[in-house]
Formats: C-alpha cells, structure tokens, sequence
C-alpha cells in the first residue's frame, strides 16, 4: 500500500462527530484504526514524521485479515473505521503493529484519544459474541452501539469501569504511594475501582482509607480521562487530609509518604495519565511547577 500522510485530528476544523452507521454514498479515503490484540497498526516512518495512521478508501487494500469493521464517526468530512485483525496477520512492509500506551507522544493528543475509543470498542466486540443470559449467538444492532441475543433481547453495549483517583493535600505536601506493581521508584496518587451501588465520593473515601489509613474531607472534583486499558473512565479528584497517620498493607502499597515540590521521589507517572496533571497542577500552585 502506498504510504499516505497521517490525518492530524488536532489540526482538522471542528469537533470529532461520532456515530454508529455509515454514511451513505462516497465517503473518500477513510483513516484506519486497526488492532490485532491491544496492538495497533502504524507506518513506521510515519512515527517521525506525526504521520502514521493507514488511509485507504477501503481496508482490504491495507491487504491484511480483518473482521467487522466499526464506523467511528468524522471530523471535517475525513471518515475513521476501527478494525479487528486477524491473530498472526503480519504488518506489511514499512508498518508496525505497535501497544497504543507506547504511542503516547508519536500521536497527537486527538488521535490518541480516538485509538483508545477505537480499542475499547474493537475490545468490546470482540468479547460479547454471545449473550451472557441464554448463551446465543449475538448480533448487531442496527442503530446503536450495541449487540443484541436474537432470542432474549439482552443488549450489550461497550462496558466502561469508572475509577477513581484521588490527590490528598495537607498544606503544601500531598500523599503520594508506592503500588508494588509500579516501575522501580515509581510513586503516583491513590487509585481504584468504583464498586457496585457506590457513590464516587464513597469511592474515593473508601479507597484512601484502605490503601493509606486516611480519613479526608472537601473532596472535590477535578477532571477525567478515558483510560483504554482496556476499559476504564479514570475520575480525578483531589480531598483535604482530616486525621490519621500513613499506614499501609504492605501488600497491594508496599511504601507511602507525604511529599512536596521540594521532597519527591525518584519517578513520578508518565504525562499520558490523568494522575501526573492532578500532581503538577498541585505543584503549580504550592511551590513548583510541572516536573519532568
Ligand atoms: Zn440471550
């Protein structure tokens, strides 16, 4: 296939306008979402150039196996599809197959956003094949973003788990953990899954009391941010310390601490998450600015 510039979606006029069905007639070269796994199919020398997302008028000339391609919607007249590959399909030549959190910063801020919508619903198809009441084959339905069971009616729709994650302060310091999971010396704010019949302020309670042995107060909403991996809503807040001491499981948080713009650890979280800009817009305001 004939390598073609990237559409930039930043630099296109007017909103992203998502939908469902394709538009009738002659929509021209359309932009190509493709994911085999969470790999995502992108130009090599593209990545150098903020070029990368194949174009063609249809996919098969991409030549690789796909499945159900899903409409995602436009921005000034140029049409996005997402599409499933084939396990074992090869990229072609000049192309990679690449994890989307890799292409954090090789994508413009728009389109990065846009592969993650397109994930999350390349994910959803992928794993709602049948219905989970009686066990029927699925299909599509016709208007919405959905699969419904010919035989019980259940409707499926792309699952999104909402997360909460919470920036504590105390004058100028904030509480930051260590997750046993993280990178070596990687510390971040507290983290976790909203449960079932949970408010979000319960949520956020809820978890800084059990990852830190914290009770807050003033919690107050900051900001959100679609979290890809694979299906999450991540929900910022930041709460006001109200008692007790930092104590943790040792388990799930192995370490925590209070720190502040002139004490903070070896690594902090990448720029890609919503919880490094609840820290540096803290930081911004009590005594430092973004960090690198
Ligand atoms: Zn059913």
């Amino acid at each position: 296939m004939e390598e073609k510039a990237l559409v930039n979606w930043e630099s296109l006029e007017g909103p992203f306008e998502q939908a469902v069905v394709v538009p009738e007639g002659d929509l021209g070269e359309c932009v190509f979402f493709a994911f085999q796994g969470d790999r995502l199919l992108v130009s090599v020398e593209g990545l150098d150039h903020g070029g990368i997302l194949p174009r063609a008028k249809a996919f098969n000339e991409v030549g690789l196996p796909f499945r159900d391609p899903h409409y995602l919607g436009a921005r000034n007249g140029v049409h996005c599809f997402t599409v499933d590959l084939e396990a074992g399909a090869e990229a072609p030549e000049g192309m990679a197959l690449q994890g989307l959190r890799e292409l954090y910063g090789a994508l413009d801020k728009a389109t990065f956003q846009l592969a993650g919508r397109a994930f999350q619903i390349v994910n959803w198809d992928r794993t709602h094949h049948y219905c989970g009441r009686c066990g029927s084959q699925t299909d599509y339905h016709e208007s919405d973003r959905a699969r419904q069971c010919p035989d019980c009616g259940l409707l499926l729709f792309p699952r999104l788990s909402p997360a909460v994650i919470t920036l504590i302060h105390r004058g100028d310091e904030f509480v930051l953990a260590r997750n046993g999971r993280f990178p070596h010396g990687r510390y971040s704010i507290i983290a976790g899954f909203v449960e079932a019949g949970e408010a979000l302020e319960e949520a956020v309670a809820r978890e800084i009391r059990e990852e830190v042995g914290l009770e807050v107060t003033d919690i107050t909403y900051h900001s959100s941010q679609p979290w890809p991996f694979p299906n999450s809503l991540m929900l910022g807040f930041t709460a006001a310390w109200k008692s007790g001491e930092i104590t943790v499981d040792g388990k799930e948080i192995v370490d925590a601490g209070w720190y502040s713009a002139g004490h903070l650890p070896e690594s902090l979280p990448d720029g890609i998450s919503i919880s490094r800009r609840l820290i540096d817009d803290f930081l911004a305001t009590h005594g430092g600015g973004p960090q690198t």
